[in-house]
């Protein structure tokens, strides 16, 4: 792959300080946004931030919890939800008949079945369709779920592996450049793990620490 071999050798991520500014929303701060004041008290204060980019590919990942993004969604071409929950919903309505109600969101919203604390069902091919399309798009992708951490700290790892770096390697880079409490278990590190040797399966870890979900059973 021309393109990967290109980014790699121009160096693609910025692994020194914090890189580009947070694009404000157009109402105010990214804190306080949930509107809960300062009877929440988040556990971690790590801002969201870019953490992936490539110089010379014009494409970036940003980071962060949903609390803290939610007045920024706008600001991208791309978001990698891991929350569960749609962001931007609009109406779904699988039916012919109805189907001109259906409204689509401004911004495309990837929603995954992702469990806290879990893993996805998904092969290592996703995250190297995924670098692919954000390089073509030249796009710039937000990831996030909850706490910003698990769910999030794992997708950032997985891309980087797509990008050719060893699991170990992004997963010590994402500790250390993104948030020390980033990628929760050992199931999410075995899946990092997993999407380096290619497999196929699921993350084979025979300790998991949640019952995965089942597809459609919501
Ligand atoms: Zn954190």
């Amino acid at each position: 792959m021309d393109w990967l071999q290109e980014d790699l050798e121009s160096r693609i991520f910025r692994s020194d300080s914090l890189p580009d500014a947070w694009p404000e929303g157009p109402s105010g701060s990214r804190r306080g946004g949930s509107g809960l004041g300062s009877f929440f008290k988040p556990l971690c204060d790590h801002p969201p931030q870019c953490v992936l980019k490539s110089e010379e590919g014009g494409w970036s990942v940003w980071a962060g919890r949903v609390m803290d993004c939610d007045r920024s969604f706008g600001n991208f071409q791309l978001l990698l939800n891991l929350t569960g929950d749609s962001v931007v919903r609009k109406h779904t309505i699988p039916v012919p008949e109805l189907s001109h109600w259906e409204q689509r969101a401004a911004v495309p919203e990837i929603l995954l079945d992702w469990p806290d604390m879990g893993v996805v069902a998904l092969p290592w091919q996703f995250w190297r369709d995924l670098v692919a399309h954000l390089s073509r798009a030249k796009a710039q992708m937000l990831v996030f779920c909850v706490g910003g951490h698990g769910r999030t700290g794992t997708a950032i790892a997985c891309i980087m592996v797509a990008c050719g770096w060893t699991s170990e390697d992004a997963i010590a880079w994402v500790r250390a450049h993104y948030c020390s409490q980033a990628i929760e278990t050992r199931q999410q590190e075995s899946y990092i793990r997993m999407i380096e040797r290619k497999d196929s399966c699921h993350a084979t870890d025979n300790t998991p620490q949640t019952t995965p979900r089942r597809r459609g059973n919501r």
